[in-house]
C-alpha cells in the first residue's frame, strides 16, 4: 500500500475500454476498481473513496453527467475526469460546469489518459466551497484565512490547504499517500514524513483547537471537536 498513488476508479461500460485503462493507471502505481454502471459506481465512490474517478458519460443506470452532479450535491469534490464519445460536447461542457475537472475524448491514448489523472490529481488541492465552521475554527476558501475563535491564524498556502481538505471531509481517514496526492499533487511522490511534518506545523500554530487526530497505523483524520 505504500507503494500505491492511490486508487482510482474507473466507471465505464465498454469493457476494452475499461481494460486498457485499468492495465495503465496499475502500471503507472494506481490502485484500480472498475465499475460497468453508474449505480454501482456511485456506491463504489462513497465507499471507497477514491482519489480520483474516470467517469464515462454514456452509461447504464446513471450516467456520467447525474453521477457527477449526485457526487457534488453532498459535498463530495473526489477529481473526475469525463470520458465523453464524439457529439457529446454540450454534456462534456455541463459535466465540466457540474464539477468535473478535466475530460478526454474517445478515442485517446492510454499514455494520456495517465497523465490527465496525474494532472487532476495536481489540481485537487483546492477545491471551492463555503466557509466552514468545525470546533472552534472556521475556514474560508476563497480569500484563503482560518480564524480560531474569531482570531486569524497565519498559515502558509500549504498549511491551509492540508488543514481545509481535512476538514472537507471530517471523520474520514487519509493516508500519508493519499493525502500526498490530494493536497499536494505528488501522486509518486513518496517521502511520505513531509505529512507528518505539516500537521506537527499545524498543530503548534492551532494549539488545542487543532482538529487533526493521528489514526495509529493508518494516517490522519480530522475530528469535528476540538479538545
Ligand atoms: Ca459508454
Amino acid at each position: 500500500m505504500t507503494e500505491s498513488r492511490g486508487l482510482v476508479l474507473i466507471v465505464e461500460d465498454e469493457r476494452h475500454i475499461a481494460d486498457v485503462q485499468r492495465l495503465y493507471l496499475a502500471r503507472e502505481g494506481f490502485g484500480v476498481h472498475v465499475e460497468t454502471d453508474g449505480i454501482a459506481g456511485l456506491a463504489a465512490a462513497r465507499r471507497m473513496h477514491p482519489v480520483a474517478i474516470v467517469l464515462d458519460i454514456g452509461l447504464p443506470g446513471l450516467d456520467g453527467i447525474a453521477f457527477c452532479r449526485a457526487l457534488r450535491d453532498v459535498g463530495d469534490w473526489t477529481p473526475v475526469l469525463l470520458v465523453t464519445a464524439r457529439g457529446e460536447e454540450a454534456d462534456r461542457i455541463l459535466g465540466l460546469e457540474l464539477g468535473a475537472d478535466d475530460y478526454l475524448t474517445k478515442p485517446f491514448s492510454p499514455r494520456e489518459l495517465v497523465a490527465r489523472v496525474k494532472t487532476v490529481l495536481r489540481r485537487a488541492a483546492g477545491p471551492p466551497g463555503q466557509t466552514e465552521s468545525v470546533g472552534r475554527l472556521s475556514v474560508d476558501p476563497i480569500s484563503r484565512t482560518v480564524r480560531c475563535d474569531g482570531e486569524p491564524v497565519e498559515l502558509t498556502a500549504t498549511e491551509f490547504n492540508l488543514l481545509a481538505f481535512l476538514l472537507q471531509h471530517v471523520g474520514q481517514v487519509f493516508t500519508r499517500e493519499q493525502l500526498l496526492a490530494r493536497v499536494w499533487g505528488y501522486p509518486g511522490y513518496r517521502d511520505t514524513r513531509m505529512v507528518d511534518v505539516f500537521v506537527s506545523q499545524l498543530r503548534a500554530k492551532l494549539g488545542e483547537a487543532s482538529p487533526i487526530r493521528t489514526v495509529r497505523g493508518v494516517g490522519y483524520s480530522a475530528t469535528a471537536s476540538s479538545r
